[in-house]
């Protein structure tokens, strides 16, 4: 479904990516694992149009996007939920929910998908008239990736959602995250510090370190690795 090919991407001089290489097969849950400043984010940013790489490939259902704007690339099919959620802090719940589907104009499905994502949070149907910025960190996790899911993603890029989040909220929208992947087959491309977590939902990964792809493997070969487990899981 996606594939990077040996992108280098740049913030003026500094170079972030150094010819990050990865795919991704329709229907799997892959995790980008790595420290700060690894590159992550920008993989990210690059994949979606707002820091296009200098250099490389991104392919998407077989077609170049590298240099595509972001709102092409959104209504591609790939969606991103940012670090730090930004959800719009003075519209309500509702109001956030309907800027996610602004692309859309069949009714009808619209509303369906309102009803499905507050049945995955019902907690986002009992403040529905709320304004964003009076919802908890937890809440607004919730929001903004049910948000990204009005647009009807086919990929949902996720980056750090566990940031800052109590272990219980972060359980909740792990097991809503693996619930997305099986019962819409959306894809998803899923950024953590959090490796631990990550790995136990994912199918695969990759380890990235100083703007490359060091080591990839299945989730499960990931979890036993023993240098992943020293650097990464803290084991
Ligand atoms: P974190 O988990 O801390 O978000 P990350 O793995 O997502 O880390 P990136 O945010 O992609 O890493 O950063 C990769 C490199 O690019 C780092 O060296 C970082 O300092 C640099 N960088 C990121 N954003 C910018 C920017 N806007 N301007 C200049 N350099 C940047």
């Amino acid at each position: 479904m996606l594939k990077l090919e040996d992108i280098h991407t740049y913030y003026g001089n500094i170079q972030a990516l150094k010819g990050v290489s990865l795919q991704i097969t329709e229907g799997e849950i892959v995790t980008l694992i790595g420290a700060n400043g690894a590159g992550k984010t920008t993989t990210l940013m690059s994949i979606c149009g707002l820091v296009p790489p200098r250099s490389g490939q991104v392919i998407f259902n077989g077609e170049s996007i590298a240099d595509a704007s972001p709102n092409k690339i959104v209504a591609q099919g790939i969606c991103q939920v940012p670090e730090g959620r930004r959800i719009f802090p003075h519209l309500s719940v509702v109001e956030n929910l309907d800027m996610g589907a602004f692309l859309r104009d069949d009714k009808d499905d619209i509303k369906a998908d309102l009803d499905y994502v507050m049945e995955l949070f019902p907690i986002l149907a009992q403040r529905r008239n709320q304004a964003g910025d009076t919802l908890s960190g937890g809440e607004q996790q919730m929001l903004a990736i049910s948000r990204a899911l009005m647009a009807r993603p086919r990929l949902l890029l996720l980056d750090e959602p566990s940031l800052g989040l109590a272990p219980l909220v972060i359980k909740r929208i792990f097991e809503i995250i693996k619930k997305i992947n099986e019962e819409q087959n959306t894809t998803i491309f899923l950024v953590e510090q959090n490796a631990n977590l990550a790995l136990k939902v994912a199918h695969r990964g990759y380890v990235m370190e100083n703007g490359r792809v060091t080591i990839t493997d299945s989730a499960e070969n990931l979890l036993a690795n023993e240098e992943v487990r020293k650097a990464y899981l803290g084991i």
